[in-house]
């Protein structure tokens, strides 16, 4: 396994099971969710991740009855998040995964929390509060200083100046 991977990995699950109550994932809301609510004449609810709101979107039926440019991102958001083939999808994890590796190459990118929320706004109509995006960027510069200094005791080597790479790209 090569160790970017491994380092990715290590990170992402890191960051889901931090605190799972407040994972990033779960502060990700949908634009202008009323509006969408009215075009399939239902409320769905303003979290993106919310199974609600990802059966609703995802029904073909339901997709029919949104304006064109909503459509185009609703369909960009599934086939950049939601495309993986486990049976419990979308429940399996992959779209939580996949979005927090996004955010991640945005900042590795160079961009800031509020750019950051404008790029997702742009890319998928949807949006968080850049605090919140501040918060996941930190946990995950503190989840790789904690894997560097496990690598270190270990004497990875390897892992070790991979986790410090990677540490630096994230910081601002
Ligand atoms: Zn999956």
């Amino acid at each position: 396994m090569n160790h970017r991977a491994l380092a990715d990995d290590i990170l992402l699950s890191a960051s889901a099971q931090e605190s799972p109550n407040v994972a990033i994932t779960d502060k990700i809301y949908v634009k202008n969710h009323r509006q969408i609510g009215s075009q399939l004449e239902t409320n769905i609810p303003k979290g993106a991740f919310k199974g609600a709101t990802l059966d609703m979107l995802f029904q073909g039926e339901n997709l029919a009855q949104l304006d064109d440019t909503t459509q185009e991102r609703v369909l960009d958001f599934a086939e950049d998040f939601l495309d993986c083939d486990c049976q419990s999808n979308p429940y399996c994890g992959c779209a939580e995964r996949k979005f927090m590796r996004y955010l991640l190459d945005l900042r590795e990118q160079g961009l800031g929390p509020e750019a950051i929320v404008d790029v997702m706004s742009d890319d998928y109509m949807v949006y968080a509060y850049p605090g919140d995006v501040l918060s996941f960027l930190d946990n995950s510069v503190r989840t790789l200083e904690a894997v560097e200094e496990l690598a270190a005791v270990e004497g990875d080597d390897e892992a070790k100046s991979e986790a410090r790479e990677k540490k630096r790209t994230l910081s601002g």
